[in-house]
């Protein structure tokens, strides 16, 4: 099963792709810390992404697509994955496809995660990660045990540079412009499950759940 999680920043879909991931076995692949990974490794995409983001500009979608795609590609993927934070835009999603397409291989569901503007900026503003192991955090929603200490691998935990509230909203904008067509995309091919994240952690979960069991038992087939 192929699923891909997609929303704007701060709508919770990590920790949603992080739980489900554990919850039904199926690995999870955040573009994010994909690129985090490549760039501390100094892999060849690593390398030629870090000119990028030195220069603050958006990594290239070919060098993107070539880091997950090469991710997806390996044997552990083989009975699916979660996709977090990728396909950003619709040039993405359609060579994501023709390249499922060669294997024989599909997206299956699309969720959709939604919320307020209120509720993304509260969330945001909680928001840490270990820079040393890739670990996610929150305040409020997945505490550390030791405050600002990492449960994994004993580093200290930061804020991200762009999560402070003021670059929020402008980063919002950028999403869904970005993603308009991506959406649309996804809708039109009938894959496109809009879930509101409004809630707590355990009632986004139970809904995704629910969705998964519906569809694990051919109900949305
Ligand atoms: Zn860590």
């Amino acid at each position: 099963m192929r699923f891909v999680f997609l929303g704007p920043p701060g709508v919770g879909k990590g920790t949603q792709a992080e739980n489900v991931s554990i919850q039904k076995n199926i690995p999870h692949v955040s573009s994010g810390n994909l690129l985090r990974v490549a760039i501390k490794s100094g892999s060849e995409i690593g390398i030629k992404a870090k000119v990028f983001i030195d220069k603050g500009l958006l990594v290239p979608d070919s060098l993107i697509v070539s880091m997950v795609v090469d991710e997806i590609g390996l044997s552990r993927y083989r009975s699916g994955f979660i996709l977090d934070g990728f396909p950003r835009n619709l040039l993405q999603a359609e060579i994501l496809d023709s390249t499922l397409d060669e294997q024989d291989k599909k997206i299956d569901k699309v969720f959709y995660f939604t919320a307020s503007e209120e509720v993304i900026i509260e969330r945001i503003a909680g928001r840490r990660i270990c820079t040393s192991c890739d670990m996610h955090f929150h305040q409020l929603y997945k505490p550390p045990l030791k405050e600002n200490i990492c449960d994994k691998c004993g580093s200290n935990i930061f804020q991200r540079k762009d999560d402070n509230p003021e670059t929020v909203l402008v980063r919002l904008k950028v999403y869904h412009e970005q993603t308009e067509d991506l959406i649309e995309y996804y809708k039109r091919n009938k894959k496109l499950i809009e879930i509101n994240c409004n809630g707590s952690v355990s009632e986004i979960n139970e809904k995704i759940l629910s969705v998964f069991d519906s569809f694990v038992n051919g109900k949305m087939r």
